[in-house]
């Protein structure tokens, strides 16, 4: 890998060939080479970076911490950087693949914008195929993780497929026929920002009632601590459990609670059950997938979650009764789906050459060692005449 990094250190002329090689050779996942990827995805917290061979099998996992916000990007990005070098040393890495949580633009080189971290309209493909001997590709994560559960999970054999994170937030992704649909910009997919309560709850976006203030983990813990705040009987259990702190009332304690039969808990998923049926009957009418992939933590509620989505959405569907209805599927991958979709998203751009190329300088190194050979042979015959 060494050795890869002082080539592609040499310059622009050389970064542009291989710039161009890299769009020239955008494949399909059918036509795209076997090899193994890296996967990264970059949430607000952490890096994560895995090896994922062509059948989506993780063969090797990494993980490092976001740096914060404060940070400048060029400490994410030799976060990147390191975290690839360390898994070029044990694997044969042909590309590189990042899902980044932000909005990424429509030629899939700059982040225009990430919530978590200080990234405004960077330029991350660019500045890492500089860096990195492999082409990079870069796409909004949920994006990458609906490409990773449609190639290897929950949205197999799908060809109209959408897929709907649950997280802080809700994110979004639309998938036809083999492609990720982005929109003109890049930015299509931002379900969570689709107006569903007028006036409602105030959003960061600076709108009011965008869909993800109704069904998305930060809606969850926002009920379920309003509940313990205002002292209510039905809350008493989970104040008990948090003894007494409200800040401490999370998405996963409430998901806990709830499996255990707590009356509350219950019943705030299911709120947030009927909020997610009832955009997924909005986003049937307008896009009428075959088929909808929920993901994200929140998820993790699994039917005490889906249950309650596919009666609220079988209620408010358009033409309900005369249409056939999308399948509502859980995500399979977890929380490796981003990664596992940017590194099989990558190989569509890595390239097939790279192997010949390898074994050339491996030649190369190898009569390196022969001449560093002769030459400490000489010496050494030298020293003892
Ligand atoms: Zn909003």
């Amino acid at each position: 890998m060494s050795t890869y990094r002082d080539f592609t250190h040499r310059g622009s002329a050389r970064a542009t060939v291989l710039r161009t090689v890299g769009t020239r050779e955008r494949r399909s996942h059918l036509t795209a080479p076997r090899v193994p990827t890296v996967g990264i995805d970059i949430g607000g917290t952490k890096v994560m970076a895995g090896v994922v061979d062509a059948d989506g099998a993780i063969l090797e996992t990494l993980r490092a911490e976001t740096p914060d916000k404060s940070k400048s990007p060029r400490v994410v990005e030799d976060t990147i950087v390191e975290l690839v070098l360390d898994l070029s040393d044990r694997h044969d890495v042909h590309a590189v693949g990042i899902g980044a949580a932000g909005w990424v633009d429509a030629d899939r080189n700059r982040v225009l914008f990430a919530p978590h971290l200080s990234w405004r309209n960077e330029p991350l493909r660019d500045r890492l195929s500089g860096r990195l001997a492999v082409p990079v590709m870069v796409d909004n994560d949920a994006n990458t993780a609906a490409w990773g559960e449609w190639r290897f999970g929950a949205g197999r054999g799908e060809d109209h497929l959408v897929m709907i994170t649950l997280g802080t937030g809700i994110g979004g992704a639309i998938l036809e026929d083999g492609q990720v649909k982005r929109g003109r910009y890049g930015v299509a997919g931002e379900f969570g920002h689709m107006q569903v309560v007028p006036g409602g709850h105030r959003c960061p976006c600076g709108n009011r009632g965008c869909w993800e203030q109704y069904s998305s983990g930060n809606a969850l813990v926002r009920e379920a601590r309003e509940m313990a705040a205002a002292d209510s009987p039905v809350a008493y259990n989970i104040i008990d459990r948090v003894k007494g702190s409200i800040p401490d009332i999370t998405g996963p304690l409430i998901t806990e609670l709830a499996r255990e039969g707590d009356a509350m808990c219950v019943e705030l998923l299911q709120d947030i059950g009927q909020w997610l049926g009832v955009g997924i009957a909005n986003l049937a009418a307008a896009l009428d997938p075959s088929c909808f992939v929920i993901g994200g933590g929140v998820s993790a509620a699994d039917d005490l979650l889906i249950g309650p989505a596919r009666e609220a959405f079988r209620r408010h569907l358009t033409g309900r009764g005369y249409r056939p209805e999308a399948r509502i599927a859980r995500a399979q991958l977890g929380p490796e789906a981003g990664m596992v979709g940017a590194a099989d998203l990558a190989r569509l751009v890595a390239r097939r050459f790279r192997r010949a190329k390898r074994r050339r300088v491996e030649r190369f190194e190898r009569y390196e060692r022969y001449v560093q050979a002769r030459r400490t042979g000489r010496t050494a015959q030298g020293t003892q005449r």
